[in-house]
């Protein structure tokens, strides 16, 4: 556990706190946490609870993370802690995203202790170029992603983040100079997805893909087309024309949605409907690609 960096102490005698890593925002009351479940008010000051605890960590084909533009062919030391700011019913990593949701979680307990240092020095041994901050949302343990990616910059590894892309401004600018590149989520097009199915909402990762951008890390965008929810000719087209208004260099992931989770009623993409979205996706950018088929 340690004292976060992005939080600001309430005014008053209540002790709350104001986590600002991503837009929720949370007012966080003593002994509570956030939405997320690892920033934690501990008699007035913010603790991230998962700082040097990591639940997942695996030497990955950077193709996996997916970034194909950025390092091609080299392996990613890419690490997970646990919660998450948001609720997607279709997330793939909810065992250690929801872990709150579970009678196995326990706060501060959960994971294995492991410092900055020691994580630079697995990826170098195990030859990997990069070190990927996955699997959970890591905008949620930024002060940790931090501290490893400043290390890891000084043995010559790059960093890349694998995000919602929900951080606020505060947290883009504290990160993005150690950041070599990014992966964002752009779930849909639509507010009301992101908050039907996300429990969050579109206008700040919009802002952050261009932000991140602007401060030229190498970004790629991931979109898990899901049958009826976000899978219509219009909304495809939006995504594509927002992320060309953006740059058109910039390589769009259409994958391939499987029943998960909270959404195992719902039915496999089909591979029509991806080509479909993939031929709209090159009328407007450069690189398209198809993922999970
Ligand atoms: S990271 Fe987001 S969800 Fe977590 S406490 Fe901070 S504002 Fe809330
Ligand atoms: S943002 Fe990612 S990790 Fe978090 S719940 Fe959604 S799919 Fe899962």
């Amino acid at each position: 556990m340690k004292e976060c960096k992005l939080y600001e102490k309430q005014k008053g005698k209540d002790k709350k706190t104001r986590c600002f890593a991503c837009e929720h925002k949370c007012i966080i009351s003593e002994g509570k946490t956030g939405i997320c479940a690892v920033r934690k008010n501990v008699d007035g000051k913010l603790y991230l609870t998962v700082y040097g605890r990591v639940i997942s960590k695996n030497v990955d084909p950077i193709e996996k993370k997916p970034l194909y533009h950025f390092l091609p062919g080299t392996k990613a030391y890419s690490i997970g802690t646990f919660g998450c700011n948001f609720r997607c019913g279709f997330c793939q990593n909810y065992d250690i995203s929801q872990a709150q949701e579970s009678e196995d979680y326990m706060e501060g307990v959960f994971g294995e202790k492991i410092t900055p240092k020691q994580i630079v020095k697995e990826a170098i041994d195990n030859k990997c170029k990069t070190i990927a901050y996955t699997y959970n949302e890591p905008t949620i343990f930024i002060e940790f992603v931090k501290d490893v990616a400043v290390l890891a910059k000084k043995k010559g590894l790059k960093n890349i983040l694998v995000t919602n892309g929900f951080m606020t401004k505060k947290c883009m600018d504290f990160i993005a100079p150690h950041l070599d590149a990014m992966n964002i989520d752009l779930k849909a097009f639509t507010d009301d997805f992101y908050k039907e199915n996300c429990k969050a909402r579109l206008k700040p990762v919009l802002d952050n893909i261009k932000r991140a951008h602007k401060k030229g890390i190498h970004i790629e965008i991931t979109t898990l087309l899901i049958p009826g929810k976000n899978d219509s000719k219009k909304e495809i087209e939006k995504i594509a024309k927002f992320i060309a208004s953006v740059n058109e260099n910039i390589p769009w992931h259409i994958s391939r949605f499987f029943p998960m989770y909270k959404m195992l009623k719902e039915k496999v993409t089909k591979i029509e409907k991806l080509e479909q979205a993939e031929k709209i996706g090159k009328k407007y950018l450069k690189h398209v690609h198809l993922g999970n088929v």
